[in-house]
């Protein structure tokens, strides 16, 4: 194996890596913002901190249209 780098680089570009598609299917099966439920959900939002063991569990995410995933972060920085 002398071209490890180049293969390692390709995969990563030719499929989208388990975070894009775990939030994927979580905005598929939520097409309505659970901020609003008035927009079209465009971002899935994890509840739990980066490198929690539960963070990828739908019952801790929300899926937001941008505008509300901006809202929910600026009141969670606020406290
Ligand atoms: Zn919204
Ligand atoms: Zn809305
Ligand atoms: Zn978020």
């Amino acid at each position: 194996m002398s071209n490890t780098k180049a293969w390692r680089q390709k995969r990563r570009t030719t499929k989208p890596n388990a975070r894009q598609k775990r939030n994927g299917l979580f905005l598929d099966a939520h097409p309505f913002c659970q901020g609003c439920c008035c927009h079209q959900a465009r971002e899935a939002h994890h509840e739990l901190p980066r490198g929690h063991d539960d963070r990828y569990d739908w019952r801790f995410m929300m899926a937001l249209c941008v505008a509300c995933h901006v809202l929910r972060h600026r009141a969670l920085s606020a406290s």
